[in-house]
């Protein structure tokens, strides 16, 4: 059987990816399905990365002249290229995370999916024509390109979230600067390789229109701080988001913050019990809960409580847990060491403040004793406290009872993240009310599905400590670019605004 470090060669290689890339280099990259090195890459220096953003600039200020819908054209050329590129890049993905064979795959069908959306997108960047009070003139909006894009990205999507920046960004004339997380770098080589080869068929793309950087926060640092870079894209934790928008927005830019989730679903009395199942079942365990949308907290009526967690611990004391890529499991590893550390932490608290834990335990015999495979932890908890109102990125679902729905929604909104949210309901009136402005307050708020697992035509992101940033679908891009409004006097006279009067006299040079 082929190694999983051979292996990533292989799919390195086959993706157009020097050797030189990804050996040699002083930050050893390991696999979370066995823990065995796969690469070892080079970090860019933050002097490095001032130089990219330089290039950027450059870049910028040639590609803005190019009609949006050319860019658009590299951008359906990239699409092109990744779907060529799916299978070796799924499987990477897998490698690179841990994540289950259909999920690496999905990560890439995502990238696609968004270069189709961005390809359309750019024959309609859209502005208005306003009615203007002063006679002979003309008001309009217009979106022009706003520069360097700054792409900073966390471990659990890899590649996806690059594309969702960056397939808008060069739709709309920016150039972008993506640093991956320094977990990720593997994936993150092999899109570089995948752009390049779109870019050389669309030919005459300028130098530095995407540059890829690699290391750790340092590194992110160079973009956060650069006033030549107006947009600075982050997804990950709270923590850093609360020091990458403060820092940006300290030298007045914009930032668009992804940050953590702690996502709810409510099941009411009228919910169909056998879809929420398998709803919940893949909103907890998918992803080995390394997403950030995944289920964390489920808040069950007391009136169906004990037939559906019952049925919840059966499924939870049965989902097998392994090594994705040789086995047919479908909870992979999880991501390192210190991910486990935390899950064990948050058990123990969750304990400590009186739940019931079910399961959690590392399961040895899934892998070597460098890999962390661990089974999902369903935890019964009196009340919402401790550990529950965190985000702990694993595997752990909290079950809290409700008996009132006003209690439920109370229940929802009581934490500091604000991601995503989901109802199982029948009753329409529960339904209308939690998707209305009384309802939830996430960014997201779904019906009869679970809280994960988006699609790329709507815009995504959520609010209070999730950061507030939109990305992906819908009018998103509107944040890649900047709005100009222009007042336009195509008639003799000065009419001022709000009937100002400001004669001056003028020596009677005046028509
Ligand atoms: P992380 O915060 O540890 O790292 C994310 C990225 O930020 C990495 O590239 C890291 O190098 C960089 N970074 C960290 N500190 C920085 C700083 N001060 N300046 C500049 N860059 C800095 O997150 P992670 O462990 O890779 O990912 C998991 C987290 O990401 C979870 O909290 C998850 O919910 C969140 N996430 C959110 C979304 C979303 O769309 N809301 C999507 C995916 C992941």
């Amino acid at each position: 059987m082929t190694s999983p470090a051979a292996e990533t060669r292989q799919l390195l290689e086959a993706l157009g990816v020097p050797a030189s890339r990804f050996t040699g280099g002083s930050r050893t990259v390991r696999t979370p399905l066995t823990g065995e090195a796969i690469g070892a890459v080079k970090d860019d220096s933050p002097a490095g990365a001032k130089a990219a953003i330089g290039k950027a600039q450059a870049a910028f200020e040639a590609w803005r002249k190019v009609p949006a819908p050319q860019r658009g054209e590299l951008v359906r050329l990239l699409g092109e290229e990744l779907r060529a590129a799916k299978t070796e890049l799924g499987r990477l993905v897998s490698l690179e995370v841990g994540k289950i064979a259909s999920e690496g795959l999905g990560e890439v069908q995502e990238m696609i999916d968004i270069c189709d959306f961005a390809t359309g997108l750019s024959r309609q960047l859209y502005g208005l024509t306003i009615a203007t009070e002063r006679g002979d003139h003309r008001m309009m909006e217009q979106w022009h390109p706003a520069g360097v894009v700054g792409v900073i990205s966390a471990f659990n999507f890899p590649v996806a979230v690059w594309s969702w920046n960056a397939a808008l960004a060069f739709v709309c004339g920016d150039s972008v600067v993506w640093k991956p997380s320094e977990k990720t770098p593997l994936t993150a080589l092999a899109v570089e390789a995948i752009f390049s080869r779109a870019a050389k068929r669309f030919g005459g793309v300028p130098d530095g229109l995407f540059t890829l950087i690699l290391g750790a926060r340092e590194v992110g640092e160079a973009l956060v701080e650069d006033p030549r870079v107006p947009v600075v894209s982050a997804t990950g934790s709270t923590a850093m988001g609360r020091i990458v928008g403060e820092r940006v927005a300290r030298r007045f830019g914009r930032s668009i913050l992804e940050l953590g989730g702690n996502n709810a679903s409510i099941v009411t009395p009228s919910a169909d019990l056998d879809l929420a199942l398998r709803a919940i079942a893949f909103a907890a365990m998918g992803t080995a809960g390394q997403r950030c949308t995944s289920l964390r907290r489920l808040i069950v009526h007391d009136s169906v409580y004990d037939e559906l967690v019952g049925k919840l611990k059966k499924v939870y004391a049965s989902i097998s847990v392994g090594n994705p890529l040789t086995t047919e499991s479908l909870v992979g590893p999880l991501i390192d060491k210190a991910a486990f550390d935390g899950m064990q932490k948050a058990l123990e608290e969750a304990r400590k403040a009186g739940g019931t834990v079910h399961g959690g335990a590392r399961v040895t015999e899934a892998g070597p004793q460098e890999a962390y495979y661990a089974r999902p932890a369903l935890v019964e908890m009196p009340e919402q406290v401790g550990p529950v109102v965190n985000e702990t990125f694993a595997p752990i679902l909290y079950v809290l009872k409700y008996s009132e729905f006003d209690e439920a929604l109370a229940l929802q909104n009581g934490v500091p993240q604000g991601l995503s949210s989901s109802i199982f309901a029948t009753d329409m009136r529960e339904v209308e009310r939690f998707v209305s402005a009384q309802g939830s307050d996430c960014g997201i708020a779904n019906v009869n599905m679970g809280p994960s697992g988006a699609e790329i035509g709507g815009a995504f992101g959520g609010e209070k400590e999730t950061g507030g940033g939109r990305e992906s679908g819908s009018d998103a891009w509107k944040a890649y670019m900047r709005r100009q409004t222009s007042a336009i006097n195509y008639g003799r006279t000065l009419p001022l605004a709000q009937g100002v009067k400001f004669d001056v006299d003028d020596g009677g040079t005046s028509p």
